[in-house]
């Protein structure tokens, strides 16, 4: 047995961050000890949350409040985050240590930032891990947090149980500036800032976004009303504990119908499917693969191989 596993097992946070370093790395002994690690540990479950929204409109805020409710009711909530700005550039709009300071305090909860200087899919991958490591710590909810850029909230919304999109008070015209897309994957929407000035503007936004989301066709799977648009105050906490209300009641209507655990199990094909693919498109950069591949593009260009057998043959070389 790996040593971490045992600390793991019993919740030990230093043991976790270690784990998630592991699966982190690409180094070829580590990602043998990685799997190994993530085989032997026994599968508990928590229940995923993936939160969405542009820089701004308060998801450190936001989860810092929410992080804090969930802790005061005696649940261990852990904080990842998708941040496809540093898989490119090393730098990042989430992975920021200075943030929710207080919930990094909290002895039952856990943060941690993107893993940087990875491409999307690799980034990826080791969130899908290290959420599994959390769950094993026994972690009752984990938050994976993104931004609204690019392939960023598709990825989350396919590692995540329930799906929440939080957005900003704003007039009627920014509606259009959400994604459809989004909007139909979002379980719930949350409209920020509902306080102060502000407020008003909130549940306007409110109403527009429950009378866009009533349009959208009616998912097969979920009870009545879903899904919903709620106004939340991270600086007040007005909300908030609705706000969790929802994602419960949604979360068991879908356990007690049994699609809970089939968006998981389709959630593990799709993700199966996709490394190997990963995989695969890996093979074809290694050297002398390329070289191959190369000399029979040649080949091919010069008219002395049919591009249809020659791709057969070289599936055949390859296989
Ligand atoms: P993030 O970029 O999405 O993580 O957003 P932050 O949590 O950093 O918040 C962005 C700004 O919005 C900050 O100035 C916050 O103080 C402010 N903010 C966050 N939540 C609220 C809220 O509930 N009400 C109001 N009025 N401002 C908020």
């Amino acid at each position: 047995m790996d040593e971490l596993t045992d600390p793991l097992i019993r919740g030990d946070r230093r043991a976790l961050s270690r784990a998630i370093t592991l699966v982190e790395s690409t180094r070829a002994d580590h990602r043998t000890r990685a799997l190994a690690l993530l085989a032997e540990l026994p599968s508990r479950q928590a229940l995923r949350i993936g939160l969405s929204g542009t820089p701004g409109v308060g998801k450190s805020t936001f989860i810092e409040a929410f992080g804090k409710m969930l802790t005061a009711q005696g649940l261990r909530v852990a904080v990842l985050a998708v941040d496809p700005s540093s898989a490119r550039s090393g730098g990042s709009i989430l992975g920021d240590k200075t943030r929710m300071e207080l919930l990094s305090r909290d002895p039952n909860a856990f943060i941690r930032p993107s893993p940087s200087r990875a491409e999307l899919g690799g980034v990826a991958r080791r969130s899908r891990e290290t959420v599994r490591l959390c769950e094993a710590a026994g972690f009752d909810v984990v938050l994976i947090e993104t931004v609204g850029v690019g392939q960023s909230e598709t990825l989350v919304a396919e590692m995540s149980d329930l799906f929440i999109l939080l957005l900003a008070p704003a007039g009627g015209d920014e509606l259009q500036g959400v994604k459809r897309g989004i909007m139909e994957i979002a379980d719930l929407i949350l409209v920020n800032k509902a306080d102060g000035a502000l407020r008003d503007t909130a549940l306007r936004t409110v109403a527009d976004y429950a009378g866009a989301l009533r349009l959208l066709r009616k998912r097969p799977h979920d009870p009545e009303g879903f899904p919903k648009a709620l106004p939340v105050s991270a600086y007040s906490g007005e909300g908030l504990d609705l706000a969790w209300a929802e994602m419960t009641a949604l979360a068991d209507w879908r356990r007690n119908g049994g699609h809970f655990e089939a968006r998981r199990s389709e959630q593990a094909r799709h993700w199966f499917l996709s490394e190997l693919r990963a995989g695969l498109l890996a093979r074809l950069e290694q050297p002398q693969v390329r070289a191959r591949l190369r000399e029979t593009g040649e080949a091919v260009a010069r008219g002395e191989a049919d591009p249809d057998s020659a791709a057969q043959a070289m599936l055949d070389w390859l296989a």
